[in-house]
């Protein structure tokens, strides 16, 4: 049947040096929400790749000795663009990736133009040091330079945001890229492709290789002439791409998973806390990263809070991910699906109780909808914090609630995972909210609030959830070489 209609479905090309080539080999790629194959992505291996680094490295004397300010603009003329197309982007992204088209519109698209008019400023603003020794005659200062071709991989759940979040600052400090997006989310980045050249980004400065991550991606991370990889994904691959770029001992930056705590204490106001954590738990079906999934509730509110939290959670509605009041869209593949049920199959078979959602509540699907990857927001009890539920990332829409009693004890518990990416606390005591927060063990903390963020501050994980931080000073540490140079007068 896929042959019958192929004649409609999007072709995906490579983008090198400046060109859309295509490909010898395609991959299929599936509409979530309707479980179709729609668009065929380029199956991209060494040779691609290959000629991919060739064009960066040609492109790279010329694009690092502009100015930063001729750069910078060059970035802004890029956001404009993509900003111009903000609806075509959102569509795009929410067909490819089952998010909701509310969520498309008002948080990946926007957030992939912010990600090139930040750094697009704050390439402007950077100093580096300098240091005196007169009793020596010397004078110290650090000057920084790009690496060179950069390599890029992005996940699929927040497609051309993370995919941008890389590009820019990569660029910006005057390297060019070789970017390898999701074999499953490529639609934007090819779309964004389309735009550089309007933009001035000169060809080879960004070039794009479609494909899996078994071929394409370790064609990349294994190249010799990619001296840095930036990567986000899941902590597995990070281990992988640690192995095969040891050889080259390249620069890596690794944001990786998570299993996110949220600590509810009995001073919290409940009618601000319940709302954010439905929403830290469940926005994008649960597939970011960032997403709270233990949650840690003091026992004098803990069956109110349930109560209350289930009630809330109830009020998202699951369907069709282009109509606008639907708030769960599809999960990005049938197998994830099937992953994310099975968590909550074993949590019921350790005898947790599943407060509503999957295999509690009726699931009704429009026609067109009933193939796609759809399942209810989850809400899940009585689970122990050795259960798989407690410990491993699920990555949808589950979330567990538990009791616990003391500071002291929330604080170990929450620490016990091998994760170490953000966290959430909720109280009203100015002086718990920080002693909390600095005994967690992650890379985030945020009090009384969920997902606000400041690009210039640093972003990133502790222990399994990554190595490196990126940010307005962070990346750009990340994608420039330092040197110091000593001058004797
Ligand atoms: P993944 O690790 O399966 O894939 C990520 C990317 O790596 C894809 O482009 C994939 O093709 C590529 N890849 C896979 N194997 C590779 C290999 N051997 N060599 C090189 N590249 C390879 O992750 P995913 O399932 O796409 O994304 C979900 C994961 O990403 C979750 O664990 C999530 O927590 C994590 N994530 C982390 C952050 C963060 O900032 N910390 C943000 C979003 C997602």
């Amino acid at each position: 049947p896929a042959m019958a209609h192929s004649k409609a479905l999007l072709v995906l090309e490579n983008f090198i040096g400046g060109k859309f080539v295509p490909c010898s080999s395609y991959i299929d790629s599936y509409n979530p929400s309707t479980g179709d194959v729609y668009c065929r992505v380029p199956d991209s291996g060494k040779e691609e790749v290959e000629a991919a680094v060739k064009a960066a490295k040609e492109a790279f004397p010329i694009w690092s000795s502009k100015s930063p300010l001729e750069r910078s603009q060059i970035l802004n003329k890029l956001a404009d663009l993509i900003e111009h197309d903000l609806e075509a982007f959102a569509q795009a992204e929410s067909k490819d990736q089952g998010k909701t088209i509310t969520f498309a519109r008002t948080v990946d698209i926007p957030r992939a133009v912010h990600n090139f008019r930040f750094f697009a400023s704050s390439i402007l603003h950077h100093v580096t040091e300098c240091t005196e020794m007169p009793t020596m005659g010397c004078v110290h200062y650090t000057s920084r330079a790009p690496v060179g071709v950069a390599g890029l991989i992005s996940p699929w759940n927040l497609p051309l945001y993370l995919l941008t979040w890389k590009i820019a600052p990569a660029i910006a400090c005057g390297n060019t890229v070789v970017a390898k997006p999701s074999e499953m989310t490529s639609v934007t980045a090819w779309m964004m492709c389309k735009l550089l050249d309007k933009a001035g980004v000169p060809p080879g400065v960004v070039n794009v290789v479609f494909g899996t991550g078994a071929k394409a991606g370790e064609a990349l991370v294994c190249h010799p002439a990619v001296p840095l990889i930036s990567f986000t994904g899941s902590t597995l691959t990070a281990q992988r791409i640690t192995e095969k770029s040891a050889p080259h001992c390249k620069r890596l930056s690794l944001e990786l998973g998570g299993k996110n705590p949220a600590i509810v204490f009995d001073d919290a106001d409940l009618g601000h806390c319940i709302p954010t954590t439905v929403r830290s738990s469940f926005a994008n079906q649960g597939e970011i990263c960032l997403c709270t999934s233990r949650i840690f509730v003091q026992r004098g509110i803990y069956s109110e809070f349930l109560k209350r939290f289930v009630e809330e959670t109830k009020k998202w509605k699951t369907g069709n991910p282009s109509d606008p009041s639907i708030n769960v869209g599809a999960l990005i593949s049938k197998e994830h699906l099937e992953k994310v049920r099975n968590y909550v199959k074993k949590a019921q078979a350790e005898g947790a109780r599943v407060l509503c959602g999957e295999g509690v509540d009726p699931l009704a699907l429009p026609p067109g909808n009933q193939k796609g990857y759809f399942m209810l927001p989850t809400v899940i009890a009585e689970v122990k914090d050795e259960s798989c539920c407690m410990q491993e990332e699920i990555f949808g829409p589950v979330t567990c609630v538990v009791p616990f009693d003391t500071e002291e004890e929330v604080i170990r518990r929450a620490n016990s995972v091998k994760y170490g990416l953000a966290a959430t606390v909720w109280s009203s005591n100015v002086g718990r909210v920080h002693r909390v927060a600095h005994r967690l063990q992650s890379g985030l903390v945020w009090t009384n609030c969920w997902l606000v963020r400041d690009l210039n501050l640093p972003f990133g994980g502790m222990k399994a959830s990554g190595i490196g931080r990126e940010g307005a000073k962070d990346s750009y540490e990340f994608f420039t070489e330092v040197k110091t140079i000593t001058i004797k007068h």
